[in-house]
């Protein structure tokens, strides 16, 4: 690789460590004939972690760090005096090919600043997919991230060539975008959100009349909001997530803990670290809002408008909602019992499958892999003792739930004994 190269490397990787709206998920693609690379699995994958843990595959990389914008929460903000690097097109697509054939991706996350305008970076982004797919005929994951304000035309043809796109909200309200990020406004995301949903719609319909017309964003589109440099509560962001995941084409909802690059700006937060474990606790809300059934404001009210901290949002639930447990394995609908505490999908559908043949015992749900140290007092089944929820109650159970270790209960106490 030349010097040059490499430098460029260096700055425009790191500038686009901030992204996390990347993950290689949601498309299968094999190798076609002469092909390079597949979408899933097998050669070609490795993993990465950026400095605070989390787990990135693909060359994550950005175009070039040079933006005409200031919004207040990027490092890459015009009026932050740091190195600026941009690729050609060329450059970048070699990269790629580079690092794809050396095995160190499976895939690319490409992302830019904005120079001159929106469709001028979006038509460099568009080369860059497109000589990949057609002069290399590269065939790994390609996530590109769609330029806020770009146009439709621009929009349409890149999605002709990448797995997925995303279109970063940013900031939950717009009151607060345009605090942080005034040269931003919500229709200049919602506006290409709305162009990669039509088409991937219009191409469903096309694909149903000619199976080989080419596909478009088959991975679908997400999007990725900033959590805890504005005012919002976890009310706000799962209301929106839920509204999100209500289009037909949103697949995931990123949340990414406010990281402060740019202590200076007083329209900031002042924090030493990102939010970890409220970004944690938001992808556990989220799943249960996939996966669990669960609507936005059973998870965070006007009562409740923040996620506890101390526990996940699916116990914080329970405890608040003593009235919905015990819930009786052999005889719940699959919606209740995917409520309880440590069971999860997987085990909710054992149970609802396995309890045909018989009556479910306290060993056969330990063998489905439930977590009985939490489910343990939000069931009841033939064998079980009687300790649950109400004997103990929620105030016992939580400071039982939250321990850190194993502890010793003086005699009296709720026992956790379990029997085999
Ligand atoms: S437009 Fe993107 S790259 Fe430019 S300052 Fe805003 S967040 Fe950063």
């Amino acid at each position: 690789m030349k010097d040059v190269v490499y430098d460029k490397l260096k700055i425009l990787a790191e500038s686009a460590k901030y992204d996390v709206s990347c993950s290689s998920s949601g498309v299968a693609r094999n190798n076609k004939s002469r092909g390079l690379g597949n979408t899933a699995g097998g050669m070609g994958i490795c993993h990465s972690y950026t400095e605070d843990g989390r787990c990135v595959s693909l060359l994550k990389i950005l175009l070039t760090n040079v933006c005409i914008f200031d919004c207040a929460y990027c490092i890459n903000r015009r009026t932050n005096d740091i190195q600026r690097a941009s690729f050609s097109v060329k450059e970048l697509v070699e990269l790629t090919i580079e690092f794809y054939r050396r095995n160190y991706i499976e895939g690319l996350f490409l992302s830019s600043g904005i120079i001159k305008n929106a469709d001028y970076t979006m038509e460099r982004m568009l080369r860059v997919v497109k000589d990949l797919r057609t002069l290399h005929r590269f065939n790994g994951y390609i996530h590109m991230k769609s330029i806020p304000g770009a146009s439709q035309e621009l929009v349409n043809q890149a999605g002709l060539y990448v797995d997925r796109m995303s279109v970063n909200l940013e900031i939950p309200t717009e009151k607060n975008l345009k605090l942080l990020a005034p040269e931003k406004d919500h229709t200049s995301v919602f506006q290409p959100m709305k162009y990669i949903q039509q088409g991937v719609l219009e191409n469903i319909e096309d694909r149903k009349r000619i199976r080989s017309a080419p596909r478009f964003v088959p991975a679908g589109q997400s999007t990725q909001m900033i959590v805890g440099a504005t005012n919002e509560t976890d009310k706000d962001i799962l209301h929106i997530s839920s509204l999100l995941y209500k289009r037909p084409t949103m697949r995931r909802v990123y949340y990414s803990g406010f990281i402060p690059v740019n202590n200076y700006d007083t329209r900031l937060p002042s924090i030493k670290q990102a939010p970890l474990v409220r970004e944690n606790r938001l992808y556990q809300a989220d799943w249960l809002l996939r996966f669990y059934g669960f609507k936005a404001e059973e998870i965070a009210n006007d009562a409740y408008p923040d996620l506890d901290l101390e526990v996940d949002p699916k116990l914080s639930w329970a405890l608040r909602h003593p009235e919905f447990f015990p819930v009786d394995v052999n005889r719940a609908d699959y919606g209740m019992i995917l409520r309880v505490p440590g069971i999860g999908v997987k085990s909710a559908r054992l149970i609802v499958m396995s309890r045909r043949h018989g009556k479910i015992t306290a060993t056969q749900l330990r063998k489905m892999g439930i977590v009985m140290k939490k489910a343990q007092y939000f069931i009841i089944c033939n064998e079980l003792p009687n300790y649950t929820i109400h004997e103990a109650t929620p105030k016992l159970l939580r400071s039982i739930l939250t321990e850190p270790k194993k502890k010793t209960f003086a005699s009296g106490q709720l026992p956790i004994i379990f029997p085999v």
